[in-house]
């Protein structure tokens, strides 16, 4: 799993500080960037979601040198003024931002969309899963006065229906379509701001979604590379947006999804369980 993962060591983001958020084990894709900027000589602050998530992160945190392990709940005002003011009082500025965050009720992840979702679960999954990234970037940009970079995740959801996934792939596309609106709002600040659409891994929100199974079978067989998606891309596209060698790549979605995304019409192989 991911944290056996051995990250190829370097100083692309030697001198660069940032926030990751979206942290909760070590399966986490937050968890894979944060080793992976680490290792290219980031230092980082976490933020989790409550103090049973604490008990998970803080190691992790803590394992790479982390000092700043702020807990911020995203749909409150009060948590995100609390951890973002207490990362301008400890750092004043800084340089990336990593926004790895979604959660909708389970009973929204399974069988119908127009059926199932509720006026209360669809404000409640945009509000945390799309809205969280507008507001977090709008605070982390009054930290970067030398510019910076900011990342977060999205899924092909958002552009294709893919069973199960309903109202997420809605607070997806308005997810994405906030990454472009927000790149070209801070892009004059030289704020780069993108999304990485990542294809299914193996994690506490991806277990959530019903026929999981056959959503990780069907990718892999119907993916050009015929493989799961390794998180060790996502965090290697991570690097490269977050990193100087990104420059002049802004309000981009990119695809790391062992390119299950440009098929139109899988082998028939892949039809067969
Ligand atoms: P994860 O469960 O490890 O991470 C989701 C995080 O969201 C958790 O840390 C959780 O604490 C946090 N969160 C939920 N509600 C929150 C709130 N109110 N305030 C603060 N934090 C909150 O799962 P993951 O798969 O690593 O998810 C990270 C991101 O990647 C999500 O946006 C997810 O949709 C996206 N993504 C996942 C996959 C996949 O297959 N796992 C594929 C594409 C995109």
């Amino acid at each position: 799993m991911s944290d056996e993962i051995s990250f190829p060591k370097g100083e692309l983001m030697k001198g660069k500080r940032g926030l990751v958020m979206g942290v909760a084990n070590k399966n986490s894709i937050a968890w894979s960037i944060a080793q992976q900027l680490h290792a290219q000589g980031a230092e980082i602050a976490f933020t989790y979601l409550n103090e049973a998530m604490e008990r998970r992160v803080r190691p992790l945190a803590e394992s790479l040198g982390a000092k700043l392990i702020l807990e911020c709940d995203v749909l409150s005002d009060a948590s995100m003024d609390a951890a973002f003011a207490a990362v301008k009082e400890a750092w004043g500025t800084i340089d990336f931002l990593v926004h790895a965050i979604a959660f909708t009720d389970k009973s929204a992840l399974e069988g119908s969309f127009v059926a199932n979702t509720t006026r209360a679960i669809f404000k409640d999954t945009m509000d945390v899963s799309a809205f969280s990234f507008v507001d977090a970037a709008n605070r982390a940009s009054k930290m970067m006065p030398n510019g910076g970079s900011m990342v977060t995740l999205t899924y092909l959801g958002s552009e294709r229906t893919i069973p199960n996934y309903n109202v997420m792939g809605v607070a997806k596309a308005a997810l994405e379509a906030s990454t472009r609106y927000i790149a070209r709002d801070l892009g004059p600040q030289q704020i780069r701001v993108n999304a990485i659409s990542a294809g299914p891994i193996r994690t506490l929100a991806a277990a959530g979604i019903s026929s999981g199974r056959h959503m990780f079978s069907f990718n892999r067989k119907a993916s050009p590379l015929q493989d799961d998606t390794d998180p060790m891309g996502v965090a290697g596209a991570a690097l490269y947006l977050l990193s100087d060698l990104g420059l002049s790549c802004t309000g981009e979605t990119l695809h790391v999804d062992a390119g299950f995304h440009i098929v139109g019409m899988p082998d028939e192989a892949a039809l067969k369980e």
